[in-house]
């Protein structure tokens, strides 16, 4: 939540402490690497990319945005995410946006955890994500099912666990010549992932990729 003392005080940077930059140019390098593939260890039947792995500057900025109230991370932390889709894209792992549009999934989040910490950071940087790639829209179709625990005081791999089978496909219509790619923030065992894009096929919306800002497994280059 912003508040008057926000417009006042510069944050500090969420990734290193540095004092009056929200998101500093040296944090920034560390998304910039170019996204590497990620071997996950559920199987999502759609190749898993990370700008990192979930460490340093990237996992504090996650942690930030997700666990305090960063919104003003959903900025950087998208425009990263943009650039990954590009490389993505001229690597040709996704069609050129002459062939497809693309569509950007966020992956789940709990509603009532993601409203008590002041919406889903995942959505907000897919939104920014999407309006700086060409040709590009953010859907956020899916959601996760009532009946999840409130995944707080659990382990990344425990919430994943807790996600997967209470999926849901949220009634938002999806182009069906679009590339879809379901973003997330961490991508842990892909449990998520992969119960993400089962609910999406089933709808008859293949998924292309996953992109995340970290990866949780070591990943490795490809
Ligand atoms: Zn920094």
């Amino acid at each position: 939540m912003w508040t008057l003392l926000d417009l006042i005080l510069p944050l500090d940077c969420a990734g290193c402490g540095a004092a009056g930059s929200g998101w500093c140019p040296a944090c920034a390098v560390t998304l910039a690497g170019g996204p590497v593939r990620v071997p996950a260890r559920s199987g999502p039947a759609a190749p898993c990319w990370a700008l990192g792995g979930y460490s340093g500057p990237r996992r504090q900025a996650v942690l930030a945005a997700k666990e305090r109230g960063r919104r003003d991370l959903a900025e950087p932390l998208g425009r990263a995410l943009a650039a990954g889709l590009a490389a993505l894209r001229e690597a040709g792992e996704l069609d050129p946006p002459e062939l497809a549009p693309l569509v950007l999934v966020p992956a789940p989040t709990r509603r009532r955890a993601a409203r008590q910490r002041g919406g889903d950071p995942v959505a907000r940087m897919a939104a920014v994500a999407a309006r700086h790639t060409r040709r590009a829209a953010p859907a956020v179709a899916l959601r996760a099912g009532w009946t999840t625990r409130d995944s707080v005081g659990l382990s990344a791999a425990q919430r994943e666990a807790n996600l997967a089978g209470r999926v849901i496909r949220r009634p938002v219509p999806i182009p069906p010549a679009a590339n879809v790619v379901l973003v997330d923030d961490v991508l842990t065992t892909g449990a998520t992932a992969a119960e993400s894009i089962r609910v999406l096929r089933r709808s008859g919306t293949p998924v292309t990729a996953v992109l995340a800002i970290c990866a949780a497994s070591r990943p490795t280059n490809a």
